[in-house]
C-alpha cells in the first residue's frame, strides 16, 4: 500500500517561528499580519489534504513541494499525478468579497491583491522546466482553489483555471470518477519530485529577536497563552484553564526553544529562565530524564 499523501504537509519552519514569536513578544503591526497570513494560507492548505485524502481514484497526492528550476524556487500548495499527468493546485484561504477585473484581482471596495491566477501559470512554467530537465515531456494541468465557504468572487471569468468553493465537491468527484492506474513512471516521477523537495529554505521575512527581549514563562498547550501558573505539578492556564503536567510543559518548551535559538546549548539555567515559573529542581529533573547530558559538572548540556 502506498502511503497517503505521498508526501505530507508540515507546517514550515517559519510558521512555527512567528507563531512563537507572536506568544513572546510584541510584533509589529507588518509581522503580525505576515504571521497571520501565513496562518490562513497552511490552514486552507490543511483543509484541502482533508478533501483530497478521501479521493479513491488511483493517483499520487504531494502536498506543499518547494522546488527549483532556472535558479527560481517555485511553490507547489499540492500535486496530484493521476494517469502520468501533473495536476498543480494552488489553494487561497481567502475570505470576504472580491472581484476580477481586467486580469487583475481587487478585495472589495478597492484593494488590489496578487493575481493567483498569475502565481500557478509562473509555477507551471517552472515546473515544465523542471520536467523537461528530467527527461519527462509531460501535459501539467494547473489550477487556482479557493478553498473557503466565506469567499464570494464576482466578475469570476468563466475561461480561467478558477475553482471557487461551490465547485470544489463537484470537482474533486470528476476527478474520483476518472478510471485511473499509478504506473512505474508515476512512482518514479513521485519519487523525483519529493526528494527535489527543499527543506530548509531561507525565510527571510522572519523578524530579528533576541532571547532578553522575548517574554519568559510557559506557553499554554492549548491557547498558546503565556499567562500560566504552576499549581503544585500542574502548569494551569489563567486564560483557558487548560492544564498540563510540569513536565510536559517543560519538555514542550524545551522544544520551542530550541526551534528559536538552534545554536544555543540546552542547560538547566537557560531553561528556568526561559521557563520561569517553575523550579530550578523541576526542570534540572525534567532534563535529566528526557534528554541525553553532556559534559560535566559546571559544562552539562543536554540534547
Ligand atoms: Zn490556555
Amino acid at each position: 500500500m502506498l502511503p497517503v499523501p505521498f508526501k505530507e504537509r508540515t507546517p514550515s519552519k517559519e510558521l512555527i517561528t512567528m507563531e512563537l514569536l507572536n506568544q513572546r513578544k510584541q510584533l509589529a503591526t507588518k509581522d503580525k499580519h505576515h504571521y497571520l497570513n501565513l496562518k490562513k494560507g497552511y490552514e486552507g492548505e490543511v483543509k484541502f489534504d482533508k478533501l483530497t485524502e478521501k479521493l479513491q481514484c488511483k493517483c499520487l497526492i504531494l502536498n506543499d513541494l518547494l522546488l527549483e528550476a532556472n535558479n527560481t524556487t517555485f511553490q507547489l500548495d499540492s500535486t496530484i499525478i493521476l494517469n502520468g499527468k501533473p495536476f498543480i493546485y494552488e489553494i487561497k484561504n481567502f475570505d470576504e468579497d472580491y472581484y476580477y477585473n481586467s486580469d487583475k484581482l481587487y478585495k472589495k471596495p478597492n484593494l488590489e491583491v496578487l493575481n493567483p491566477l498569475h502565481q500557478i501559470s509562473r509555477s507551471e512554467s517552472l515546473l515544465r522546466r523542471l520536467l523537461n530537465n528530467l527527461g519527462y515531456n509531460l501535459p501539467i494541468e494547473s489550477f487556482v482553489i479557493f478553498i473557503n465557504s466565506n469567499f464570494t468572487l464576482y466578475q469570476a471569468p468563466m475561461d480561467k483555471p478558477i475553482i471557487l468553493p461551490t465547485q470544489i465537491n463537484r470537482f474533486l468527484n470528476n476527478l474520483n470518477s476518472t478510471t485511473s492506474q499509478i504506473t512505474e513512471r508515476d512512482l518514479k516521477l513521485a519519487h523525483q519530485l519529493k526528494s527535489l523537495h527543499i527543506t530548509d529554505p531561507k525565510y527571510d521575512k522572519i523578524p530579528p529577536y533576541h532571547f532578553d527581549e522575548l517574554y519568559k514563562g510557559i506557553a499554554c498547550k492549548y491557547c498558546q497563552s503565556i499567562s500560566t501558573e504552576l499549581i503544585r505539578r500542574t502548569i494551569v492556564c489563567q486564560n483557558c484553564g487548560g492544564k498540563e503536567l510540569y513536565s510536559n510543559a517543560i519538555i514542550r518548551s524545551v522544544r520551542e526553544f530550541q526551534v528559536l535559538f538552534p545554536d544555543r546549548k540546552v542547560t538547566t539555567n537557560i531553561i528556568h529562565d526561559w521557563c520561569q515559573i517553575v523550579s530550578k529542581k523541576m526542570v534540572r529533573t525534567t532534563l535529566v530524564n528526557n534528554f541525553k547530558m553532556i559534559g560535566e559538572n559546571k559544562w552539562i548540556y543536554f540534547e
